[in-house]
């Protein structure tokens, strides 16, 4: 059975107040929630006072980006020790914002998710195609490059200590997200290629979609056999919004 995961990624929104306001308010919300995990990503600054302000709660801290190594000069980066200084359970890497503006490789993606791993961090690893490569009936070509190049460091015995986020770039901020059956079919073929890398562990590897998940389309995602949880961007940014997906279930009952 895969644990539910539901992470907030707020991108380059809220000052620290805001952030800590946030917290101070969400928490409350999910503190009877316990079949699902809750992580919220905020911008580096504000990572201290969110995790103050999460402390003795069930919500747990991540970061929205990582680089592998553990110190050096490396201008406006922040290494795995940093994260694990902060609290950080998790950290987000591959994000297609990261991919598509600031051109990182899944070489790259793959050499953040094995450091943050060596670090005790466990990495979110978002994987999907553009609108362009769905079209060109390249989405599963596109899915297998990314998964092989960004877990080619992955050892089968940590296997389970990643989370995948499958996150159609078209659904990004759009809107527009994709149908339960969408999702599902890219998430059985993610499943699929984890089963055949990782073996048993592969069936344990819990895999997010991401891309316009709101409260009112949450449910009929989670349903579907391989989703596992949502990485939700927009409709994170405010408290009452992230706690009415995390708490999907009593919507739809
Ligand atoms: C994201 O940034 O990972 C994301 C899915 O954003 P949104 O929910 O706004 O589409």
């Amino acid at each position: 059975m895969r644990k539910a995961i539901f992470a907030a990624n707020w991108k380059m929104h809220k000052t620290i107040s805001e952030a800590v306001a946030f917290a101070t308010a969400f928490a409350p919300l999910v503190a009877d929630v316990t079949n699902a995990e809750i992580v919220i990503a905020p911008p580096f600054p504000a990572l201290a006072a969110v995790g103050a302000a999460l402390r003795g709660t069930r919500v747990l801290l991540a970061a929205q980006n990582v680089h592998p190594e553990k110190q050096g000069a490396f201008t406006g980066e922040v290494s795995p020790p940093m994260l694990v200084d902060l609290g950080c359970a998790y950290a987000i890497v591959g994000h297609s914002e990261r991919r598509h503006l600031f051109g990182e490789s899944s070489a790259f993606v793959a050499k953040k998710a094995a450091a943050l791993l060596a670090h005790g961090v466990r990495p979110i690893v978002c994987v999907g195609e553009t609108l362009a490569e769905r079209e060109a009936n390249r989405t599963f070509a596109v899915l297998e490059e990314q998964l092989g190049g960004s877990l080619a460091e992955l050892p089968i015995e940590r296997a389970t200590d990643v989370v995948i986020a499958y996150e159609p770039v078209w659904a990004i901020g759009t809107g527009r997200t994709a149908t339960p059956a969408i999702a599902q079919e890219a998430h059985a073929m993610i499943r699929g290629w984890l089963q055949k890398r990782f073996g048993a562990a592969g069936n344990a590897i819990r895999i997010q979609y991401g891309g316009s998940v709101k409260p009112d389309n949450v449910a009929e995602l989670m349903a579907e056999p391989d989703i596992d949880g949502a990485l939700v961007g927009g409709a994170s940014l405010e408290a009452a919004s992230f706690a009415g997906i995390v708490r999907y279930q009593e919507k739809s009952q």
